[in-house]
Protein backbone atom coordinates (compact mmCIF):
# COMPACT_ATOMS: atom_id res chain seq x y z
CA UNK A 1 0.00 0.00 0.00
CA UNK A 2 1.42 3.62 -0.80
CA UNK A 3 0.69 6.31 1.14
CA UNK A 4 0.62 9.74 -0.94
CA UNK A 5 1.93 13.07 1.04
CA UNK A 6 -0.26 16.00 1.69
CA UNK A 7 1.19 17.73 -1.58
CA UNK A 8 -0.06 15.70 -3.58
CA UNK A 9 -3.72 15.43 -2.50
CA UNK A 10 -3.59 19.25 -1.37
CA UNK A 11 -4.80 17.61 1.73
CA UNK A 12 -4.18 19.77 5.43
CA UNK A 13 -0.86 19.42 7.21
CA UNK A 14 0.18 15.97 8.61
CA UNK A 15 -2.84 14.24 7.00
CA UNK A 16 -2.01 11.61 4.74
CA UNK A 17 -4.61 9.47 2.38
CA UNK A 18 -4.24 6.01 1.35
CA UNK A 19 -3.54 5.33 -2.49
CA UNK A 20 -5.94 2.63 -2.34
CA UNK A 21 -8.97 5.11 -2.24
CA UNK A 22 -11.70 3.88 -4.53
CA UNK A 23 -13.80 6.72 -5.38
CA UNK A 24 -17.65 6.43 -5.42
CA UNK A 25 -19.09 7.83 -7.94
CA UNK A 26 -23.22 8.53 -8.51
CA UNK A 27 -24.08 8.98 -11.93
CA UNK A 28 -27.52 10.09 -12.81
CA UNK A 29 -28.41 8.74 -16.46
CA UNK A 30 -31.00 10.00 -18.94
CA UNK A 31 -33.41 6.93 -20.23
CA UNK A 32 -32.59 7.97 -24.28
CA UNK A 33 -28.72 8.35 -24.28
CA UNK A 34 -26.15 8.13 -21.21
CA UNK A 35 -28.25 5.04 -19.90
CA UNK A 36 -28.72 3.37 -23.33
CA UNK A 37 -24.71 4.24 -23.42
CA UNK A 38 -24.05 2.58 -20.40
CA UNK A 39 -26.00 -0.24 -21.32
CA UNK A 40 -24.15 -1.01 -24.77
CA UNK A 41 -20.51 -0.78 -22.85
CA UNK A 42 -22.29 -3.38 -20.40
CA UNK A 43 -23.02 -5.65 -23.38
CA UNK A 44 -19.84 -5.10 -25.54
CA UNK A 45 -18.09 -6.11 -22.45
CA UNK A 46 -16.13 -2.82 -22.76
CA UNK A 47 -14.04 -3.14 -19.39
CA UNK A 48 -14.73 0.25 -16.78
CA UNK A 49 -14.05 0.72 -12.98
CA UNK A 50 -17.20 -1.04 -10.78
CA UNK A 51 -16.75 2.41 -8.85
CA UNK A 52 -20.09 4.00 -10.50
CA UNK A 53 -23.61 3.36 -9.21
CA UNK A 54 -26.16 4.80 -11.55
CA UNK A 55 -29.54 5.98 -11.45
CA UNK A 56 -31.73 6.35 -14.25
CA UNK A 57 -33.51 9.44 -15.49
CA UNK A 58 -36.00 10.15 -17.92
CA UNK A 59 -33.79 13.11 -18.79
CA UNK A 60 -30.61 14.78 -17.62
CA UNK A 61 -32.82 18.12 -17.23
CA UNK A 62 -34.57 16.61 -14.35
CA UNK A 63 -31.79 16.45 -12.03
CA UNK A 64 -32.13 18.78 -9.61
CA UNK A 65 -29.32 20.12 -7.51
CA UNK A 66 -30.82 18.68 -4.31
CA UNK A 67 -29.93 15.14 -5.84
CA UNK A 68 -26.27 16.30 -6.11
CA UNK A 69 -26.09 17.52 -2.71
CA UNK A 70 -27.62 14.56 -1.30
CA UNK A 71 -25.47 12.15 -2.97
CA UNK A 72 -21.96 13.67 -1.91
CA UNK A 73 -23.49 14.18 1.81
CA UNK A 74 -24.37 10.24 1.12
CA UNK A 75 -20.83 9.38 0.83
CA UNK A 76 -20.28 9.93 -3.70
CA UNK A 77 -16.77 11.31 -4.06
CA UNK A 78 -17.96 12.37 -7.04
CA UNK A 79 -21.45 12.89 -9.22
CA UNK A 80 -21.82 12.30 -13.28
CA UNK A 81 -24.55 13.93 -14.69
CA UNK A 82 -24.91 11.98 -18.52
CA UNK A 83 -27.61 12.95 -21.03
CA UNK A 84 -28.04 13.04 -25.23
CA UNK A 85 -25.56 14.94 -27.25
CA UNK A 86 -26.82 18.62 -27.61
CA UNK A 87 -29.69 19.44 -29.79
CA UNK A 88 -30.14 15.47 -29.43
CA UNK A 89 -32.75 15.66 -26.28
CA UNK A 90 -35.72 13.79 -26.66
CA UNK A 91 -37.89 16.43 -25.70
CA UNK A 92 -38.72 19.79 -27.22
CA UNK A 93 -37.61 21.70 -24.25
CA UNK A 94 -34.14 20.45 -24.30
CA UNK A 95 -33.46 19.83 -20.63
CA UNK A 96 -29.79 18.99 -21.80
CA UNK A 97 -29.21 22.88 -21.96
CA UNK A 98 -30.98 23.34 -18.05
CA UNK A 99 -28.76 20.35 -17.41
CA UNK A 100 -25.39 22.31 -18.57
CA UNK A 101 -27.06 25.45 -16.97
CA UNK A 102 -27.59 23.60 -13.59
CA UNK A 103 -23.84 21.92 -13.20
CA UNK A 104 -22.27 24.94 -14.06
CA UNK A 105 -24.31 27.03 -11.25
CA UNK A 106 -23.39 24.13 -8.96
CA UNK A 107 -19.99 24.33 -9.80
CA UNK A 108 -19.84 27.94 -8.50
CA UNK A 109 -21.72 26.45 -5.49
CA UNK A 110 -18.91 23.65 -4.77
CA UNK A 111 -15.82 26.30 -4.71
CA UNK A 112 -18.20 28.69 -2.42
CA UNK A 113 -18.11 25.78 0.32
CA UNK A 114 -14.61 24.60 -0.44
CA UNK A 115 -14.94 21.91 -2.63
CA UNK A 116 -13.68 20.65 -6.07
CA UNK A 117 -15.98 21.46 -9.21
CA UNK A 118 -13.70 18.72 -10.57
CA UNK A 119 -16.01 15.93 -8.43
CA UNK A 120 -19.31 16.67 -10.40
CA UNK A 121 -19.12 16.37 -14.37
CA UNK A 122 -21.85 16.41 -17.15
CA UNK A 123 -21.19 14.24 -20.16
CA UNK A 124 -22.85 13.74 -23.20
CA UNK A 125 -23.18 9.81 -24.66
CA UNK A 126 -25.05 8.67 -27.18
CA UNK A 127 -26.78 5.45 -27.21
CA UNK A 128 -24.55 3.65 -29.57
CA UNK A 129 -21.45 5.65 -27.43
CA UNK A 130 -20.95 2.56 -25.56
CA UNK A 131 -17.09 2.81 -25.49
CA UNK A 132 -17.33 6.55 -24.50
CA UNK A 133 -19.33 5.60 -21.69
CA UNK A 134 -16.70 2.99 -20.44
CA UNK A 135 -13.58 5.87 -21.36
CA UNK A 136 -15.74 8.51 -19.27
CA UNK A 137 -16.02 6.52 -16.26
CA UNK A 138 -12.80 5.00 -16.23
CA UNK A 139 -11.61 8.77 -16.99
CA UNK A 140 -13.51 10.05 -14.37
CA UNK A 141 -12.63 7.42 -11.46
CA UNK A 142 -8.61 8.19 -11.98
CA UNK A 143 -9.43 12.17 -11.76
CA UNK A 144 -11.14 11.51 -8.23
CA UNK A 145 -8.71 9.15 -7.30
CA UNK A 146 -5.63 11.42 -7.92
CA UNK A 147 -8.03 13.98 -6.23
CA UNK A 148 -8.79 12.13 -2.93
CA UNK A 149 -11.85 11.32 -1.22
CA UNK A 150 -14.33 13.80 -0.82
CA UNK A 151 -13.14 16.21 1.94
CA UNK A 152 -10.27 14.99 3.38
CA UNK A 153 -9.02 16.24 -0.24
CA UNK A 154 -10.03 19.65 0.64
CA UNK A 155 -8.30 20.10 3.87
CA UNK A 156 -12.37 18.89 6.07
CA UNK A 157 -12.97 17.13 8.92
CA UNK A 158 -16.41 15.12 8.73
CA UNK A 159 -18.17 17.96 10.78
CA UNK A 160 -16.89 20.66 8.83
CA UNK A 161 -17.81 18.76 5.13
CA UNK A 162 -21.19 18.09 7.13
CA UNK A 163 -21.45 21.45 7.82
CA UNK A 164 -19.82 23.30 4.47
CA UNK A 165 -22.87 20.67 2.95
CA UNK A 166 -25.62 22.12 4.93
CA UNK A 167 -24.26 25.40 3.93
CA UNK A 168 -24.92 24.99 0.44
CA UNK A 169 -28.05 22.92 0.91
CA UNK A 170 -29.94 25.90 2.60
CA UNK A 171 -28.18 28.08 -0.79
CA UNK A 172 -29.75 25.26 -2.95
CA UNK A 173 -33.07 25.63 -0.84
CA UNK A 174 -33.50 29.64 -1.41
CA UNK A 175 -33.48 27.87 -5.52
CA UNK A 176 -30.59 27.83 -7.54
CA UNK A 177 -33.53 27.66 -10.23
CA UNK A 178 -36.90 29.20 -9.81
CA UNK A 179 -40.14 29.57 -12.44
CA UNK A 180 -42.27 32.29 -13.18
CA UNK A 181 -45.34 33.32 -15.42
CA UNK A 182 -44.97 36.20 -17.38
CA UNK A 183 -48.22 38.00 -16.78
CA UNK A 184 -47.99 40.21 -20.15
CA UNK A 185 -47.90 36.41 -21.87
CA UNK A 186 -50.24 34.48 -20.18
CA UNK A 187 -53.32 33.33 -21.77
CA UNK A 188 -55.06 31.41 -18.66
CA UNK A 189 -55.24 28.28 -20.55
CA UNK A 190 -54.94 26.75 -17.03
CA UNK A 191 -52.90 23.67 -18.28
CA UNK A 192 -49.82 24.43 -15.90
CA UNK A 193 -52.49 24.96 -12.87
CA UNK A 194 -53.48 21.71 -14.04
CA UNK A 195 -50.24 20.07 -14.39
CA UNK A 196 -48.45 21.23 -11.58
CA UNK A 197 -47.87 18.51 -8.96
CA UNK A 198 -47.18 20.60 -6.23
CA UNK A 199 -50.52 22.75 -6.68
CA UNK A 200 -48.89 25.68 -6.51
CA UNK A 201 -49.41 27.71 -9.61
CA UNK A 202 -52.69 30.06 -8.75
CA UNK A 203 -55.23 31.56 -11.15
CA UNK A 204 -59.00 30.73 -13.35
CA UNK A 205 -59.47 31.04 -16.78
CA UNK A 206 -59.79 34.78 -16.87
CA UNK A 207 -56.78 35.48 -14.47
CA UNK A 208 -53.74 35.49 -15.78
CA UNK A 209 -51.56 32.67 -13.65
CA UNK A 210 -48.91 32.77 -10.42
CA UNK A 211 -46.63 30.24 -9.38
CA UNK A 212 -46.66 30.22 -5.17
CA UNK A 213 -42.52 30.25 -4.41
CA UNK A 214 -43.20 28.80 -1.39
CA UNK A 215 -44.94 25.61 -2.78
CA UNK A 216 -42.76 25.34 -6.08
CA UNK A 217 -41.12 22.29 -5.93
CA UNK A 218 -38.95 23.76 -9.11
CA UNK A 219 -39.73 20.59 -11.20
CA UNK A 220 -40.09 22.51 -14.60
CA UNK A 221 -43.14 20.58 -15.42
CA UNK A 222 -44.97 24.17 -16.06
CA UNK A 223 -42.54 25.26 -18.42
CA UNK A 224 -42.75 22.05 -20.86
CA UNK A 225 -46.22 22.52 -20.68
CA UNK A 226 -47.35 26.09 -20.78
CA UNK A 227 -47.69 26.25 -25.04
CA UNK A 228 -45.04 27.61 -26.84
CA UNK A 229 -47.04 30.31 -28.79
CA UNK A 230 -47.76 31.62 -25.13
CA UNK A 231 -44.35 31.05 -23.94
CA UNK A 232 -45.42 32.31 -20.61
CA UNK A 233 -43.46 30.42 -18.07
CA UNK A 234 -39.69 31.56 -17.41
CA UNK A 235 -36.41 29.67 -16.18
CA UNK A 236 -34.95 31.94 -13.70
CA UNK A 237 -31.29 31.27 -13.07
CA UNK A 238 -30.12 32.41 -9.79
CA UNK A 239 -31.49 35.60 -9.61
CA UNK A 240 -34.39 36.55 -7.46
CA UNK A 241 -37.93 35.97 -8.87
CA UNK A 242 -40.20 38.73 -9.38
CA UNK A 243 -43.36 39.46 -7.19
CA UNK A 244 -46.67 38.35 -8.30
CA UNK A 245 -48.63 40.88 -9.43
CA UNK A 246 -51.87 41.64 -7.29
CA UNK A 247 -54.87 40.01 -7.24
CA UNK A 248 -56.26 42.80 -8.83
CA UNK A 249 -54.06 43.60 -11.76
CA UNK A 250 -54.18 39.87 -13.12
CA UNK A 251 -56.08 40.81 -16.21
CA UNK A 252 -55.49 38.93 -18.76
CA UNK A 253 -53.80 40.69 -21.88
CA UNK A 254 -55.40 38.81 -24.76
CA UNK A 255 -53.78 39.91 -28.46
CA UNK A 256 -56.37 42.18 -30.44
CA UNK A 257 -57.72 40.11 -33.45
S1 LIG B 1 -41.98 24.20 -11.38
FE1 LIG B 1 -43.27 22.38 -10.96
S2 LIG B 1 -43.96 22.69 -8.87
FE2 LIG B 1 -43.19 24.68 -9.56
S3 LIG B 1 -44.99 25.74 -10.34
FE3 LIG B 1 -44.04 24.71 -12.10
S4 LIG B 1 -45.12 22.73 -12.22
FE4 LIG B 1 -45.53 23.58 -10.19
S1 LIG C 1 -49.83 27.19 -19.40
FE1 LIG C 1 -48.84 29.16 -19.83
S2 LIG C 1 -50.45 30.40 -20.78
FE2 LIG C 1 -51.46 28.64 -19.83
S3 LIG C 1 -52.05 29.39 -17.79
FE3 LIG C 1 -50.05 28.43 -17.57
S4 LIG C 1 -48.57 30.09 -17.83
FE4 LIG C 1 -50.53 30.84 -18.58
Amino acid sequence: MTELGTANLGVGQGMVVRYDFEPKILGFLCNWCCYAGADLAGVSRYQYPTNIRIIRVMCSGRVDPAFILRAFSKGADGVLVGGCHLDDCHYVTEGNYRALDMVGLFHKLLVQVGLSPKRLRIEWVSASEGNRFAELVSDFTRQLKALGPLGIAEGKGPEQLRLDLEAAESYVRKKLISYYIAPDKCQACMICLRKCPAKAILGSKDQVHVIVQEKCLGCGICLQVCPHRFGAVRRILADPVPPSIPEKDRVVARPRT
